[in-house]
């Protein structure tokens, strides 16, 4: 839909530090100066940004629970003409944050939206990490239940692109575990801490060593998880061979778990790799 010129406001997406104050920007300050009002994930955490920058604004809450009924009335103060910057709680609205569905509705509506570049978890780990930068997947918090957490990680197992996860604390220990049965214990990592932080902390290690500082260490602040690629095919050893040997199992009547699991052992590849291979090839 087009946007309505000159009628409707517009949405600004103003992102907030993700630890230290001083990256708030020139223009994410002069657009909350600027804007009528300010939609925010939590009041309390926004009032203290607006105190570090002298600023007094009307302010609205918009989070997860009530995006239903606030979205549209933030939309109708738009299309009236208002201009409002939307807020989280740290970083860049909309990125694992309440913001998507506000974006979309503005979209549909033919409102105006900018979003203000700035502070952003993801970018600052991947960035950090050491690990190749060109091709990279955003996979955002996994899933709470484990099953659900396994199937989600099982379809990036031959992901050849640098991963990034979020994750709170108290599951980080569980997330390695998994991490590790998937990927396997050698595959390089960065666990990014407190970034921007003074405790900031990158530790590039491979995932099984990340398991064990974890086991001995209580993880504490906030993690974002970066994890290499599985190497492209012809760079992992035997892994042609595992797979024609798998195949040639298969055609002579095995099941897919037991021709996966034997190839795997014969060429000492990994089982769910091969697993997924073959899965992919024979287009289940
Ligand atoms: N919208 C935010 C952004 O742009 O990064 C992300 C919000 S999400 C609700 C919060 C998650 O981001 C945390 O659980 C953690 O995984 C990551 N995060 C935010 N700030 C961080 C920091 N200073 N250091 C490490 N991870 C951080």
């Amino acid at each position: 839909m087009a946007e309505k010129e000159g009628m409707a406001g517009k949405l600004y997406l103003v992102p907030t530090p993700i630890g230290n104050l001083g990256d708030i920007s020139r223009r994410a300050a002069e657009t909350l100066a600027e804007a009528d009002f300010i939609a925010a994930e939590d009041t309390r955490v926004t009032v203290k940004l607006l105190n570090h920058l002298e600023l007094k604004k009307p302010m609205v809450i918009y989070h997860r629970h009530n995006c239903e009924t606030a979205g549209p009335a933030i939309l109708q103060r738009l299309e009236a003409g208002e201009t409002c910057a939307l807020v989280t709680d740290a970083g860049t609205p909309a990125i694992s944050d309440p913001g998507e569905d506000l974006v979309a509705l503005c979209a549909a509506h033919g409102v105006a939206v900018e979003s203000i570049p700035g502070p952003c978890a993801l970018t600052v780990a991947l960035s950090v990490s050491g690990l190749p930068t060109g091709r990279f997947t955003f996979e955002g918090f996994l899933p709470l239940n484990k099953k659900n957490r396994r199937a989600q990680l099982d379809a990036l197992a031959g992901e050849e692109r640098t991963m990034i996860f979020y994750e709170a604390p108290h599951k980080l220990r569980a997330t390695l575990d998994d991490l590790a049965a998937v990927f396997g214990p050698d595959r390089p990592m960065a666990v990014c801490r407190e970034l921007t932080k003074l405790h900031e902390e990158v530790l590039r290690l491979p995932i099984g060593e990340a398991v064990e500082h974890f086991a001995a260490q209580e993880p504490r602040g906030e993690f974002v998880l970066v994890v290499g690629g599985c190497p492209p095919r012809d760079e992992a050893p035997d892994g042609d061979a595992a797979l024609a040997r798998a195949e040639q199992l298969r055609r002579e009547g095995l099941p897919l778990k037991e021709a996966a699991a034997r190839a795997a052992e014969e060429f000492g590849v990994r089982k769910r790799l091969l697993y997924n291979q073959i899965t992919e090839k024979e287009g289940r």
